[in-house]
């Protein structure tokens, strides 16, 4: 049971982690900071937090556990403002979707307190954001990868995983490398690939003729470029090398069909698409709903 959680940025998912962890009955008291007052006072309103604290300072002072759960550009200035507050029996972690680089900002700005942060990124959300999108059941049945640290004590690590399983969530654990590469792949490059095909049409002078017609494939397709752009410039920025390396691989693959279609080649397309469609079936069959 967690007496005074804090949680700084109190939006979809912090906002959602407050959420559940009070329908689970884990936690008695939360407090949020953030910086819009009109998404504080809803956030009070919808019963997500108890309390405004006036900074994530005053947030974390006599907190047992709190959550950074800002856009991952802005949690180096947040590391740094908190370090000095937090107690030392204090449990810290992230929702951040990129993690070597919150992890070298943690290092740079909780010092020797890097010991008690253990990060984590919760594979769930949803292309709105603001903590009126926030739902306690946002991460039943998801996974939540956590990317410990050799100096986090295995309790903290433990404690945390419970957390996370009190949300509905099912936890792994690997290496901040390994999950900055395989999101890259997954998650940014598929951002990216929504983000620059609307954005080639918008910029089209027939564009009103285009979205007019366009149907389900592009309703699924473009689903996520309707996401929060501040938080997807910073993933962009902060996974740079792993999602270049994808970008790369992708443009390669792209530049395969061009050439197929210009060729005329049925038979190659016909035999990627089916790869392609089998793997994806595959996919659908074995994932949670
Ligand atoms: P959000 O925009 O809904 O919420 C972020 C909140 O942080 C907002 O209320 C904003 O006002 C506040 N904020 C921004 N800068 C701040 C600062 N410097 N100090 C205090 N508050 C600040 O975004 P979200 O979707 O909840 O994302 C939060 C984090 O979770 C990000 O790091 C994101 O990468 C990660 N994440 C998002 C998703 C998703 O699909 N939305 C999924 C997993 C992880």
């Amino acid at each position: 049971m967690i007496r005074r959680l804090a949680i700084i940025g109190v939006g979809l998912i912090g906002g959602s982690f407050a959420l559940a962890l009070r329908r689970a009955g884990q936690v008695a008291h939360i407090v949020g900071a953030g910086r819009s007052r009109a998404n504080m006072e809803r956030a009070l309103s919808l019963g997500a937090i108890d309390a405004v604290a006036g900074s994530a300072a005053e947030a974390v002072d006599g907190a047992d556990a709190v959550l950074v759960a800002v856009p991952v550009g802005a949690m180096p200035a947040v590391f740094r403002e908190i370090a000095p507050h937090l107690a030392a029996d204090c449990l810290v972690t992230d929702a951040g979707s990129t993690k070597q680089d919150v992890v070298a900002a943690a290092r740079s700005g909780l010092g020797e307190k890097v010991a008690q942060f253990v990060p984590g990124h919760p594979i769930a959300g949803a292309e709105h954001s603001g903590v009126a999108a926030a739902r306690a059941d946002l991460f039943r049945g998801r996974n939540v990868v956590l990317t410990p640290l050799p100096e986090n004590a295995p309790a903290d690590v433990a404690r945390l995983a419970a957390l996370w399983r009190a949300c509905g969530a099912e936890v792994a654990e690997m290496s901040a490398e390994a999950h900055d590469r395989i999101f890259a792949a997954v998650s940014h490059l598929p951002h990216l690939a929504a983000f620059a095909l609307v954005d080639d049409l918008a910029g089209r002078a027939e564009a009103e003729s285009y979205f007019r017609y366009a149907g389900s494939g592009f309703r699924d397709f473009t689903r996520i470029a309707g996401s929060h752009p501040e938080m997807w410039r910073d993933i962009a920025l902060a996974n740079r090398e792993a999602l270049l390396t994808e970008l790369d691989a992708y443009v390669d693959e792209l530049s395969l069909l061009r050439d197929l279609v210009a060729r005329g080649d049925g038979e190659a397309l016909e035999a990627l698409f089916k790869r392609a469609s089998a793997a994806r079936q595959n996919w659908t069959k074995h994932r949670k709903p």
